[in-house]
């Protein structure tokens, strides 16, 4: 079984205790690739190192809506540093390339593989909207720079299933997927995702529409969640991914325990029961969508 989890915050202090032996327990499982997302600038730094030391991780680079007050004006210049495959020819020597940090450069691919995570958050309202909204377009415009594509997270007051957060999103998105197909820029064919999608079957169908994928998370393994799986039964499987969020939002049966990467089995699981296919079936197409899409 070749599981791939796309979305997995493991640079949290939640897993200073254990980060080997919890990467061990997902290779175990059968995770074969891990994409770790920035927040902020410091954790997209983070991510960038973990994907230098593991060769099953990979990083995504951006700074949270929640965390927009943190965004200022050198931030994209921050950001495409970071994603660049290969330092700069003044700071590169032979010695500098033997250690870890430089080691996944060397192939001249970076494993910054995304722009993420990014968005929209109108549950926390941790920044006026307009703000959230500015650097999500900046963010984009660097996606479309850096020809990455995007990992989403959108969140509606009250948790609602749609709202103005999905519809603000939307019509960010579409803006920039017609600005990507009027010049036939090579992301057209691979925009991004919106993670951990908990909104209605035709925000799904808008998203998918305009080339997106949805992320699949832990909630649709909960006892009272008909509506997302009814959602989650309305995607056809080549549109979805499946991920942990950990250590947040644990699948049952580890439910309000830490989430890890080994559970993203638990996601395949109830993704297969729903579309009636087997775990394994489940696990290989959502990887080979997820390979597609982050280009690795
Ligand atoms: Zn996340």
């Amino acid at each position: 079984m070749r599981l791939t989890d796309t979305h997995c915050h493991l640079y949290f202090n939640k897993f200073d205790d254990d980060r080997e032996e919890m990467l061990g327990r997902a290779i175990e499982a059968g995770v074969t690739k891990m994409l770790v997302p920035g927040i902020t600038r410091e954790t997209s730094l983070a991510a960038v190192q973990l994907a230098d030391a593991h060769p099953e991780v990979f990083a995504a680079i951006g700074v949270h809506p929640t965390d927009a007050l943190t965004w200022t004006e050198d931030t994209p210049a921050y950001l495409r540093n970071l994603a660049k495959p290969t330092p700069s020819s003044k700071d590169f020597s032979p010695s500098l390339a033997e250690n870890g940090r430089l080691k996944s450069s060397l192939h001249g691919k970076s494993k910054v593989v995304a722009i993420g995570e990014i968005g929209l958050d109108y549950y926390w309202d941790a920044a006026p909207h307009e703000l959230q909204q500015d650097i999500l377009r900046a963010q984009l415009a660097l996606a479309e720079e850096l020809d990455l594509p995007v990992i989403l997270h959108l969140r509606e007051k009250d948790d609602a299933l749609n709202g103005p957060c999905a519809e603000d999103l939307l019509s960010l998105l579409g803006e920039w997927v017609s600005k990507l197909r009027s010049r036939a820029h090579p992301l057209t064919s691979r925009v991004g995702v919106l993670h951990s999608f908990s909104g209605s079957a035709e925000t799904a169908q808008k998203a998918i529409d305009l080339g997106f994928m949805l992320g699949v998370t832990g909630p649709v393994t909960f006892k009272n969640a008909h509506q997302r799986r009814e959602v989650v039964a309305s995607i056809p499987l080549e549109h979805l991914l499946i991920e942990t969020d950990a250590p947040f939002l644990a699948p049952v049966p580890k439910r309000g325990r830490r989430n890890e990467p080994a559970y993203v089995a638990y996601v395949a699981e109830k993704v297969a029961e729903i579309h009636a296919k087997t775990p394994a079936e489940v696990a290989e197409i959502t990887s080979a969508n997820a390979a597609r899409l982050f280009s690795w």
